[in-house]
């Protein structure tokens, strides 16, 4: 039977699925994560300050997950060498 399962086969479903794609496209395309430049000196002061986990040490320096950041700006304030900004 048409119709029989709404969350794939009504027009409403389906609209929202593409709003929901669209956003998520413009979302990605606006946003640039936030980087951290070689004049990191590895103090960890920006790990514990973002939301999303996406700061860890790296093999040199702290970095940045480019896919887990959301642009917040609370690490960058929060670097005694302002080595972190908005990419
Ligand atoms: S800008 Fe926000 S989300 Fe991105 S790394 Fe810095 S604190 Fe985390
Ligand atoms: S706060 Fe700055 S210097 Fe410290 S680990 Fe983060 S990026 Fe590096």
């Amino acid at each position: 039977m048409l119709n029989q399962n709404p969350a794939f086969l009504t027009n409403e479903s389906l609209i929202e699925c593409n709003e929901g794609a669209k956003i998520y496209s413009e979302w990605e395309v606006l946003t640039m994560a936030y980087v951290i430049s070689d004049a990191c000196i590895s103090c960890g002061a920006c790990e514990g300050e973002c939301p999303t986990g996406a700061i860890s040490a790296g093999a040199s320096q702290y970095v940045i997950d480019a896919d887990t950041c959301i642009d917040c700006g609370a690490c960058e304030a929060a670097c005694p060498v302002s080595a972190i900004s908005a990419g």
